[in-house]
């Protein structure tokens, strides 16, 4: 397991639709490792492939303990009318805005041993899965936002990605000196 860096808005990766994985290799499983361990230090919730580089489709989410590690997700139905909340991202520091989506989901995916799975989410973790199996299709949760508060966003990360040379953001090891926000970052 290794820290990995955090590709950030800017990288054409995060706009790159994802390969379907086919084989559960001991790389892959290294790889889900290590991007738990990241999205941890980053103190986010959920973490894509494309946001630490990479083409396979693959995401990992831990919303209030509840964890889980996505191969070839994909949201079979969703439903429950929608809801409106504020999101965040580890691959756009700093910017939030709110998102409309469904507020229930079904999701299949296989985990690490193989095995297909469903489950269905609400809430929190609803919106997670959304906006992790976006990723996985170069998708954004800013493309939701309308054009004033996209441009707003925009502008707003104009001034951060100075921050970010090759659009490449390195964790400090020291999760003490992680930037706080009272909001969860996917
Ligand atoms: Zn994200």
């Amino acid at each position: 397991m290794s820290i990995l860096e955090i590709r950030v808005l800017g990288d054409p990766v995060l706009r790159e639709e994802t390969r379907l994985v086919d084989d559960i290799t001991d790389e892959l499983r290294t790889l889900a490792s290590s991007m738990f361990e990241t999205m941890y230090l980053a103190r986010g919730i959920g973490l894509a492939a494309p946001q630490v580089g990479r083409g396979e489709r693959l995401a990992v989410i831990d919303v209030e303990g509840r964890r889980f590690t996505l191969i070839n997700p994909e949201i079979v139905e969703s439903g429950g009318g929608t809801a409106k909340a504020e999101e965040g991202c580890l691959s756009i520091p700093d910017v939030y805005g709110d998102v409309v989506r469904p507020k229930t989901v079904r999701v299949r995916a296989t985990g690490l041993d193989g095995q297909q799975y469903e489950v269905e989410a609400d809430g929190l973790l609803a919106r997670c899965f959304q906006h992790e199996i976006d990723h996985l299709h170069g998708k954004l949760f800013i493309d939701y936002l309308s054009v004033l508060k996209r441009r707003s966003a925009l502008t707003k990360w104009g001034k951060e990605k100075d921050k970010y040379p090759n659009f490449i953001r390195r964790l400090p090891t020291d999760p003490a000196a992680t930037h706080e926000h009272p909001d969860e970052e996917l």
